[in-house]
């Protein structure tokens, strides 16, 4: 096997064009296809920015070069160094002809799965081999737009005066109650890693008013389904002096300034996953929770009152509610201790889903600011307020009103990339039946 010596990139693939004929170059990549034609073998390299043809003749090639290509297999990892040629027949008009080539590393075994076909195997499968089944072009598309997505994101609380922050993660009592924690052993003690930033983002808006965090999420989650792992990353923000409503209008901006971004920054790569999506148009349509039971209703779907929706029924509606929509005003006991209740009619809170069709994208709402009437919420759901009273305390000093959402950063992913798993769109995805790779 050869090393890199002192060669060192001078181009990228897409930057190997006419306009430098002539040109020494060298490149660096993986070997996405070989091709003989008698006299001519085509390789095709492939690195961050696309792909680059090289081109070897039989008659003209160099001894060092010629020696090297029968250890060159596809999916070997090269350096060349060579003359740019135009040529009309290569990728972006240009190829290169080696004049020295460095195998860098070669398969011992080829993947379980082609990489460059359509026809795949079961994702299990591949997320066994996962880091080599994310060289295939569609994973590495929906990888592309995660990043541009969270740069947008990033971009748009900034610029709209939003601080970026950090909360802990490794917590001494269940943030929210209810939904299942991962305990673990902290020193001689138990502690649990953080389900939601949820408490730590109210206490900033006191110091900071306007917060918002990127950051993981960890949920023991009762049921196995295509949009739930047991680590999400979550895009919450937490703002002083606003309610429910000022905060869906922020939401639907970040969502929209983030498609924007995407549909301008990621065309190449939104066709790849044959995604033809256009950024929506703020306002999104907003239902309330009565109104959902009415449309289900005409549908023959009865709920009760009070309950949660289920996504089965939702289904039932997608017709009438295709895109991004927003459920408001649910049932107070059907959401956390924290939000807050209408003043003028308390079973309601003020709070909201941001569904896309019959999946959940985010929920938010206006919070409660007084401590008594957190305390008297904590006990009616039988939460001992004493777990809580780092948080409460907080309280005795005051706390602005505040307002926040936090939405799943992958469930969004799934919209944007037309992907049905959410495990498509997560790196290293955990769930129960998966801790490894
Ligand atoms: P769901 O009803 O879909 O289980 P939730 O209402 O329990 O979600 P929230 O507590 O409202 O979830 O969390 C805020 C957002 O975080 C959700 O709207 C969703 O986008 C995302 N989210 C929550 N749990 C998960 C999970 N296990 N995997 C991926 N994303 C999640
Ligand atoms: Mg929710």
């Amino acid at each position: 096997m050869d090393t890199m010596g002192n060669l060192r990139r001078s181009h990228y693939s897409n930057d190997i064009l006419p306009s430098i004929n002539g040109d020494q170059v060298v490149v660096f990549g993986i070997v996405a296809s070989i091709r003989n034609h008698g006299k001519l073998t085509f390789l095709i390299l492939e690195d961050l920015k696309g792909i680059v043809q090289l081109t070897i003749h039989a008659n003209s090639v160099p001894e060092n070069v010629r020696s090297k290509l029968n250890n060159i297999h596809e999916q070997s990892f090269i350096g060349v160094m060579g003359k740019v040629k135009s040529t009309e027949k290569a990728p972006h008009g240009a190829e290169i002809i080696p004049e020295d080539i460095r195998v860098l590393s070669v398969p011992q075994s080829m993947p379980p799965f082609k990489l460059f076909k359509q026809r795949l195997p079961n994702i299990e499968k591949r997320l066994d081999l996962r880091a080599v089944d994310l060289r295939r072009p569609q994973s590495k598309a929906i990888f592309k737009i995660k990043h541009t997505a969270l740069q947008a994101i990033r971009g748009y609380f900034s610029s709209q005066g939003y601080m970026e922050v950090q909360t802990p993660k490794i917590i001494s009592t269940a943030t929210e109650g209810g939904a299942a924690l991962f305990p673990l052993l902290y020193y001689n003690k138990e502690a649990f890693l953080a389900q939601s930033p949820q408490l730590y983002k109210e206490q900033l808006t006191g110091a900071f008013e306007k917060v918002f965090e990127i950051g993981p999420i960890f949920r023991a989650e009762r049921s196995r389904t295509m949009k739930h792992l047991s680590e999400a990353v979550s895009v919450d923000i937490e703002e002083a002096y606003v309610t429910y409503i000022d905060v869906m209008n922020v939401l639907e901006r970040v969502i929209c300034h983030t498609i924007a971004n995407i549909t301008e920054n990621c065309k190449e790569d939104l066709a790849l996953l044959k995604n033809k999506m256009r950024a929506p148009v703020p306002p999104f349509k907003r239902v309330t929770y009565d109104e959902i039971l009415e449309l289900l209703h005409r549908e023959g779907v009865d709920v009760s009152w009070g309950n949660d929706l289920f996504v089965s029924d939702l289904k039932k509606i997608e017709r009438k509610l295709p895109e991004f929509y927003f459920i408001t005003d649910w049932p107070t006991s059907s959401k956390a201790f924290y939000i807050k209740s209408k003043d003028d009619k308390p079973e309601i809170c003020e709070s909201f889903d941001l569904m896309h069709g019959s999946l959940e994208i985010a929920s938010g709402g206006s919070r409660i600011d007084q401590k008594d009437t957190l305390v008297e919420k904590l006990k009616e759901r039988s939460f001992d307020p004493a777990l809580f009273e780092y948080h409460l305390k907080v309280f005795d000093y005051g706390i602005p009103p505040h307002a926040g959402f936090g939405f799943g950063l992958d469930r969004l992913m799934m919209v944007l990339c037309k992907q049905k798993n959410i495990r498509e769109v997560v790196l290293y995805p955990r769930d129960q039946r998966r801790l490894i790779p």
